[in-house]
């Protein structure tokens, strides 16, 4: 009898410590699985030449740091402000940092009035855009010359080819690919909500540049 109650008795610090190592294995085990199986969509992926990083200062009001879990679709915007460059409108994002104006705004890209496109929030963290597709969505903002909203051949021309990239990228398509409008009913952007045809035609534009880019990866292999 004395033997088995001795053998009951466990020591409290013993379990303290069991339980401790038993937390940190499943933490490690954890870090590890995520690591290896559970990556964020955005890590890790080699963005193309035409793309200058230029990423915004971590703020709670235009750089949350919000990690973005997935990634399932794709928002066009207009800037709303005519003949600013994808730099000013950059500028105008780290600006907000102070929270002095009170709004809350950004774009993981911007593309610009000669085709420039600058990354200001990686594709693994939520940027301010699209409400309540901020969550699973990248955001491009598009710079236009003129109240009209209607984007410059050249700019055009490098929206369709950053959101097929994107598209072939995350495994997308078209059906994935919205306007601000979609999301929230905002008329942004302005000249495409106005012009269903126009929008129609970049969606056409996109397909056809993703299609181009299947093909070239698969002549690749
Ligand atoms: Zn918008």
């Amino acid at each position: 009898m004395a033997y088995r109650e001795k053998r009951r008795r466990v020591n409290p610090r013993f379990v303290a410590l069991c339980l401790a190592a038993v937390l940190v294995i499943a933490a490690g085990g954890f870090c590890v699985w995520r690591m290896l199986f559970h990556g964020l969509p955005g890590e890790n992926v080699k963005l193309p030449d035409y793309v200058t990083e230029d990423q915004l200062t971590k703020n709670p009001w235009s750089r949350p740091g919000t990690e973005l879990e997935s990634i399932k679709g794709v928002v066009i915007h207009y800037v709303g402000n005519p003949g600013t460059s994808a730099e000013a409108n950059r500028n105008y994002f780290e600006s907000l940092q102070d929270g002095a104006e009170g709004i809350y705004a950004s774009a993981h890209f911007i593309v610009g009035l000669e085709g420039e496109v600058i990354q200001c929030i990686p594709l693994t963290e939520w940027a301010y855009a699209s409400n309540s597709r901020n969550e699973d969505t990248v955001s491009i903002e598009v710079c236009h010359p003129d109240e009209t909203g209607q984007f410059s051949p050249v700019t055009y021309d490098r929206v369709v080819e950053l959101t097929a990239w994107l598209c072939d990228t995350f495994d997308l398509t078209t059906a994935d690919v919205m306007r601000h409008y979609d999301v929230s009913g905002k008329d942004c952007p302005k000249y495409y909500v106005e012009h269903e045809d126009a929008w129609q035609q970049l969606l056409k534009d996109v397909d056809e540049a993703l299609t181009a880019l299947k093909v070239q990866a698969a002549q690749k292999k």
